[in-house]
Formats: C-alpha cells, sequence, structure tokens
C-alpha cells in the first residue's frame, strides 16, 4: 500500500528556497528521495513552490519571510493561517498517513491540539530546543505525535516531556553529497567563508574580528534578517533597526566590515554560494548557541571545505577534529585554526560528504521514523 505523507513545509519560503532558507532546503531534498522510494507527497506550502510533488495545499501565494519582521500579533496571523488550511485538508480527506511537519511551535502545539481522530505526526525540530520551555517541557501528544531532532547533542538538551516523545534523530543532508568524493577538487582561494543569516549566535562579530586581527580575508553571506542585498539593506533606512538582527549587524558585524578583509556580500545562491564555499580555505562557524543541525556545515564538507568552528552543539558530531576540520572550546583560538585548515585535506571532506550527508541516507532513515510512529513504536531508534 502505498504511503501519503503531508509534508508541512510552512509559509516562509517557496520550496526549494530562492536562496537562503535551512528548512526548505531539507523538504527540497528530502521529498525527491521520498517519492523515488514510492512515498505519496502533499505538501503544504506556499503556492510558488515548484518542487514537484503529487499535491499541493496553500493558503499564502508566495514566502511570507518578510512578514517576520511585522509585530507579533501579524507574524502569528501568518503561521496560524497556514496551519488552518492544514487542519482543514487534515479534516476534509482521509488519505493523508502521516503528518511530517517543519513549522516550528506552531506546528507542534495545532497538531498535537487535533486530537485522536487526527492522523500520526513526525514534526522535525529543527531549532534550539531551549526556545519554547512550556510548549515543549509540558507536551502532551500521546502516541500520535513524534518528534525527531537533526543531532544527538540537540535532543540530549531537549526537555524531559519532549525527549519521551522522541524517536530518534536524523543529520540532515544535502544533495551537494551525491558523488562529493569523485568531483574534480576545486582551485582554492585565499578567503575564508561565514555562511549563515547574520545572528549573534552565528557569531559573525566574532569571525569579523578575528579576521582583522589574524589578517586572514572573511566573506559574510546570508541575509541581514528579512534584507538578502546590501543595497535593500541600505535603503530600509533606520526603520529597519526594529529588527534584533538588523541592530546586531550594525552595532556589532559592520565595525569590521570594510570591504577588502571583511566582506558582507548579502545572500548568494545557486552555483555563486557553490563556488564561494568550494572555492575557500575554510568555512568558519564562530558559534556562541548550540548549533542543532548545520545545514551549511555539512555543505561545506561536500564542497570540500575544511570546517573551523566553536565545538558547540552538532558540531562534534558532523566533524572529525583534524581529518574533516578544527574545532575548539576557546574562541580566541578560533583565528589561528583558520591559519591552520589549509592543513587539511578537501578530498577527505568529500569523502566524508559522500558516507554520511546524503540524500537518499536521510530519506532511508526517515521512511523508518514514519514506520515507527505509525505503529506506536516509542522506543528511540538507536542511531544509523
Ligand atoms: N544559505 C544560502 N545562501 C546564503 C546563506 C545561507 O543558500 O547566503 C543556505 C545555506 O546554504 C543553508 C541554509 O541557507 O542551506 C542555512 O541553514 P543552516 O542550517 O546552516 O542555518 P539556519 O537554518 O540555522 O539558518
Amino acid at each position: 500500500m502505498t504511503l501519503t505523507v503531508l509534508m508541512n513545509a510552512g509559509p516562509w519560503l517557496s520550496v526549494p528556497p530562492p536562496g537562503y532558507g535551512g528548512i526548505e532546503n531539507v523538504i527540497a531534498t528530502l521529498v525527491p528521495e521520498l517519492r523515488r522510494l514510492g512515498v505519496r507527497v502533499v505538501l503544504a506550502s506556499v503556492e510558488s513552490s515548484t518542487l514537484p510533488v503529487d499535491e499541493k495545499i496553500t493558503v499564502f501565494p508566495d514566502g511570507q519571510f518578510h512578514a517576520l519582521q511585522r509585530p507579533y500579533n501579524q507574524v502569528c496571523g501568518v503561521s496560524q493561517a497556514h496551519l488552518s488550511g492544514v487542519v482543514r485538508a487534515l479534516h476534509a480527506r482521509d488519505d493523508i498517513d502521516l503528518v511530517h511537519d517543519h513549522v516550528e511551535a506552531v506546528g507542534l502545539a495545532t497538531l498535537a491540539a487535533m486530537g485522536p481522530d487526527a492522523p500520526p505526526v513526525l514534526h522535525t525540530l529543527h531549532w534550539d530546543l531551549a526556545k519554547h520551555p512550556e510548549l515543549y517541557g509540558n507536551l502532551d501528544g500521546g502516541d500520535r505525535v513524534r518528534v525527531n531532532g537533526v543531532s544527538a547533542s540537540q535532543l540530549a538538551r531537549a526537555p524531559q516531556a519532549l525527549r519521551a516523545h522522541s524517536v530518534g534523530h536524523v543529520h540532515l543532508s544535502t544533495p551537494l553529497a551525491v558523488d562529493a568524493d569523485r568531483h574534480a577538487p576545486v582551485a582554492k582561494g585565499d578567503h575564508v567563508v561565514i555562511l549563515g543569516r547574520i545572528n549573534p549566535g552565528k557569531g559573525q562579530d566574532l569571525g569579523a574580528r578575528l579576521a582583522q586581527e589574524a589578517g586572514f580575508r572573511l566573506v559574510l553571506a546570508g541575509p541581514v534578517g528579512p534584507y538578502h542585498r546590501p543595497e535593500d539593506l541600505a535603503a530600509a533606512g533606520d526603520e529597519a533597526r526594529q529588527n534584533p538582527d538588523v541592530r546586531f549587524f550594525y552595532e556589532q558585524v559592520a565595525p569590521y566590515v570594510d570591504g577588502d578583509r571583511v566582506r558582507w556580500v548579502g545572500t548568494v545562491a545557486g552555483r555563486e554560494r557553490d563556488d564561494l564555499v568550494a572555492s575557500a580555505r575554510a568555512s568558519l562557524f564562530p558559534l556562541r548557541w548550540e548549533e542543532p543541525g548545520g545545514t551549511a556545515v555539512v555543505e561545506s564538507l561536500s564542497l570540500g571545505t575544511p570546517v573551523v568552528a566553536t565545538a558547540r552543539g552538532c558540531l562534534p558530531e558532523l566533524i572529525e577534529h583534524g581529518r574533516t576540520g578544527l574545532l575548539t572550546g576557546d574562541e580566541q583560538e578560533l583565528g589561528d585554526l583558520v591559519l591552520a585548515a589549509g592543513g587539511l585535506e578537501p578530498a577527505e571532506c568529500r569523502r566524508e560528504a559522500a558516507r554520511r550527508f546524503t540524500p537518499a541516507r536521510m530519506a532511508q532513515r526517515y521512511v523508518e521514523l514514519y514506520d515507527r510512529v505509525r505503529t506506536g513504536a516509542a522506543k528511540p531508534l538507536q542511531p544509523a
């Protein structure tokens, strides 16, 4: 019998995303593999999503990422409107065997509240689990609602009530990992890259300061709040500073951005992003938070670029110190490690990616978890 999964991607970005978009990238990677395995996928997303699926459920014409800038009540209205569409669909039809949900907080809360007539749910936790103590600390999804993490370290820090619903973790993957071990080497430039949204947890301020102190070229790529291009941020004026990531950028990062040694290039996408990462001496992750899953970490390995990072969150699970990257507990030491990263083998990084982080491997594991959720098996699956 064909398994039909409602994949709830949420209203924020189309799938695949136009540039930045960790969760949407994961869904765009997972769905084709699931369909290859015979799973029917109904995608709950926005109308502009172009990912081939069996059916779509949409409320909004296009990604509402820009609305995240609005006041709390308006942001809530967007996610609630999307979830209402999902609930309406679930009430109206009986062919959905499982909901695979990726919508922070409101997805889990709404689907858990639907009660015993709703299909089983697997909610993937893409976030820092310290964020919603009341929701996670009091979760009761019965046997019907299960969660999975994106790393073991993330789940280890989860509140007990959330952990009781866990069926294990699945590492993130990227299409770039497919045959990464057979790709021709790329010539390395003299730059280091930090790929990710500009945010205190991602630590671009620290990276930029170290670049100035240790004397390496640094490219910062990623959005600042909802602004994808430097000219859009400049045009937005002072009002943009209401966004905390914009304030962080202006106050903590921009003083080091001199357009030469340290550059902010905005969001990069597609080939441009891959070339920027593949030609970098190292990808730097000067983390100040417990990185839950690290899509950009896995992408960097796939592109043959060693990772230099603070040893936080999932980093020690994904990176082998001295082989695929260099990790440290000491922020100040990161600058020295960046200079030492040239001694690591790009081919070793690509081999690791091809072995551990392919879409096929991720999809296989999710199919196993779907089975566990549907049959009510509670014990977490041991790591693959
Ligand atoms: N990304 C991108 N262009 C950018 C910055 C980021 O395409 O300029 C992508 C990056 O390749 C990754 C995702 O956005 O796929 C970020 O996901 P990650 O898990 O690293 O970070 P988070 O979800 O915490 O923002």
